[in-house]
């Protein structure tokens, strides 16, 4: 799926066209996102030090607001998949509070180890299954690949919102290059114009 890279200007003044970014269909409502990024190098940093990774993470996190262009079908994009997520997870938590239970109600030693062996084996392979379950949910979604306090550039969109947005810069840049054509010349300051992405870019 291609990327697009949106102007903090765009996103700010709500300039992208309403075409679904999830399928490219005409979008009816528009979700807003606050989406967030880092720099992968702050992970290893925790090779340092837990604290120091912290802490740069903290610093190095941009974030932007994008009112999103949903159809009716993907305005629950981003919502669904963290509700997968954290039913997951609580199906997990329940599953280890119904194993402690049992592994406190045995009576026979060889059931308590029994359950012992059943909580820590099951555990850690419920865990690394859910870590898989979540990363599977990331994959299609729509998510930052890099966050610059001008731009935003965003993964997993559909094509049909990509030309729509250059078919939009492109109307608006002509736009502006005929309404500096009609402006006398001896008035050459430069007014800016509420649609133009370029001198924001
Ligand atoms: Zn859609």
């Amino acid at each position: 799926m291609p990327k697009v890279t949106l102007t903090e200007y765009e996103c700010r003044n709500d300039l992208l066209p309403m075409v679904c970014l999830k399928c490219g269909a005409i979008a009816n409502t528009t979700v807003r996102r606050q989406f967030s990024w880092y720099p992968s190098w702050v992970i290893w940093l925790a090779f340092l030090g837990l604290m120091i990774a912290l802490v740069a993470g903290v610093i190095m996190t941009k974030r932007m607001v994008i009112e999103s262009p949903m159809c009716d079908r993907h305005q629950g994009h981003w919502a669904n998949r963290k509700l997968w997520t954290w039913l997951a997870l609580g199906f997990l938590a329940v599953l280890l509070i119904v194993g402690i239970e049992l592994y406190s109600e045995a009576h026979q030693q060889q059931d308590k180890d029994f359950f012992a062996t059943l909580i820590w084996g099951g555990g850690a392979t419920l865990l690394v299954a859910w870590l898989a379950f979540a990363l599977v949910l990331r994959i299609g979604m729509i998510k930052p690949k890099i966050i610059t306090s001008q731009t935003i550039t965003l993964l997993n969109i559909h094509p049909e919102f990509v030309r729509a947005l250059k078919q939009e810069r492109e109307r608006d840049a002509e736009a502006e290059r005929q309404s500096r054509a009609r402006r006398p010349a001896n008035k050459g300051r430069n007014r800016p114009s509420s649609k133009n992405r370029k001198n924001e870019r």
